[in-house]
């Protein structure tokens, strides 16, 4: 199937308590192929299940901030992925206390994970740029909260259209 540029898909519109028929906010982003995962509360990994995205496509994670019906499906995640095998280096983007949040989870569980994960501490500033591939650059956006909360504003990358030898006269 050829993916569009951008493909939102919404796995979770849920405030913080469980309603019937909601689930807790997560979305997913596609660009070109890869997935990029925005907050992920509880049972975001049923969700993607669901929605036939394998895990093994998503390189980064992006959390707003650290209520928990946005992230507390985090570690349930970072842990299947482990026992999945997975071998690719995992981002996570967030706040700076989730750091030891996934620290503390995966030591008292004597886990090593099998994969490298890389931890990226966001502050809420507007304009700064959390991430830059080849695909998409994402810009944080200070938002309004009782805790410290970012957006994240997804463009395109514009990358290098390849040179036709055979078009240059
Ligand atoms: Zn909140």
């Amino acid at each position: 199937m050829a993916h569009r540029q951008f493909d939102l898909i919404t796995l979770g519109t849920g405030a913080a308590l469980p309603a019937r028929g909601r689930f807790p906010t997560a979305q997913l982003l596609i660009v070109h192929g890869e997935h990029y995962l925005i907050d992920c509360g509880e049972g975001t990994q049923e969700r993607l299940r669901t929605a036939g995205a394998p895990f093994n496509r998503i390189g980064h994670i992006f959390i707003s901030h650290l209520h928990g019906d946005h992230y507390l499906g985090l570690m349930g995640l970072i842990s299947s992925m482990h026992l999945m095998g997975r071998t690719r280096e995992l981002h996570v983007h967030g706040p700076k206390p989730l750091k030891e949040i996934i620290e503390v989870q995966l030591r008292a569980s004597q886990t090593y994970l099998r994969y490298p994960l890389t931890f990226h501490p966001t502050e809420p500033v507007s304009g700064t740029v959390a991430w830059h591939d080849s695909r998409v650059r994402v810009s944080l956006l200070a938002l309004r909260h009782r805790i410290p909360c970012t957006g994240f504003l997804f463009e395109e990358s514009m990358a290098p259209r390849p040179l036709i030898k055979a078009k240059l006269l």
